[in-house]
């Protein structure tokens, strides 16, 4: 090898999704497909869930949901949040996108789009429950309710559910969340929406907190074998890392060796001198991190054309890389630059 490579174990991935479902069941399972699916791609993560059985996907933007649709073919459902523009609104109902909507200007613009297209559209309205980046606030929950149900009685939209996303600060407000979240749920069944799915958790709260599965939960990193950091170890929890990076050994001399891959393929500099690889060779320091190069400690016998794991579950994984310099093993996952190539198994 004389490039850095992303191998992403689809066979993997498979039993990290068996785990999740069994761990969540009876709640469903929609899995998150948001910054091409955690770096790991986003078609080929798609394709694999599909014939798992997902019935149900999140991208954040429409962009984002096009593709997945295109991937998971017409019967799955595809829910995208980000809101946007009349434009994007009307690609998202051509493809028959769900929609999160957490604003009552965006819920005119949807029903909007809707009725120029002839069309229904399936919302998923969002409460803010304290984390205040977007949701209707409890004070304005009951107006716009009442707006989606006369834009619902219009034929206009369908409010198949409602939502909202919790902050894991702390157990104490996350439960102060879902008792806001109930309180929306229930003004919005008495004001008489027939609805399929009540979704709460991600990750962390669909795994430690079982009331707040509901009937569906979002879960990104589990499923990636991503652990929370600070959070339980991969194998507590049951799931296994599915990408490894891996970069060849390029340069060996008496105190260091070079391995073939820097900054530009998305590694954090501030890595250096934090991180510790944890490979077959032993535990290699990252001592600096060059554009296209990393210097790390010598180990007896390295030789050039070796390959050094970067992350995997086999090493550290990239929630013990991010540890080391204060943030989350996605950022290490999505950072993974386009030039690295992924190469997929149990395709
Ligand atoms: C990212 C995200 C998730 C998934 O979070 P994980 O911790 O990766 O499971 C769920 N819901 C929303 C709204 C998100 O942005």
């Amino acid at each position: 090898m004389n490039e850095p490579e992303l191998r992403i174990d689809l066979d993997d991935f498979a039993a990290n999704l068996t785990v999740v479902r069994a761990h969540v069941a009876p709640a469903q399972l929609m899995l998150i497909v948001k910054d091409d699916a955690y770096g790991h791609g986003l078609e080929q993560i798609i394709r694999r869930a599909v014939v798992e059985g997902i019935g149900w996907f999140g991208a954040f933007d429409v962009r984002e949901s096009l593709r997945a649709r295109r991937a998971a073919g017409p019967r799955a459902r595809v829910f995208s949040w980000l809101t946007v523009g009349r434009d994007q609104i009307a690609d998202a109902l051509s493809s028959d996108i769900d929609l999160g909507v957490g604003d009552a200007e965006f819920l005119d613009d949807v029903a909007a789009v809707a009725g120029a297209s002839e069309e229904t559209a399936r919302v998923h309205l969002k409460i803010d429950t304290g984390l205040h980046r977007n949701g209707i606030r409890p004070e304005d929950w009951p107006m716009v309710v009442d707006r989606a149900r006369a834009f619902e009685r219009a034929g206009r939209i369908r409010v198949v559910g409602v939502w909202s996303h919790l902050a894991e600060a702390s157990d104490q407000e996350d439960d102060a969340a879902r008792g806001i979240f109930d309180e929306a749920v229930r003004a919005a069944e008495d004001a008489g929406f027939a609805l399929e799915v009540r979704h709460l958790a991600a990750s962390a709260a669909s795994f430690a907190r079982p009331q707040f599965r509901y009937d569906l939960v979002r879960v990104g990193a589990f499923c990636y074998g991503v652990r929370s950091a600070g959070g339980p170890a991969e194998a507590d929890l049951g799931v296994r890392p599915v990408a490894t990076l891996l970069a060849p050994v390029t340069h060996v001399a008496d105190h260091a060796v070079s391995i073939g891959v820097g900054a530009l393929h998305g590694l954090p500099s501030s890595l250096a001198r934090h991180a510790v690889l944890a490979p077959a060779q032993g535990r290699i320091a990252v001592e600096d991190i060059g554009p296209f190069h990393t210097t790390v400690s010598p180990w007896p016998h390295a030789a050039v054309g070796e390959d050094v794991t970067v992350f995997g579950p086999d090493a550290a994984s990239a929630t013990d890389l991010a540890e080391t310099i204060g943030t989350v093993g996605e950022e290490i996952l999505v950072r993974v630059s386009p030039l690295v190539p992924r190469v997929y198994r149990g395709e």
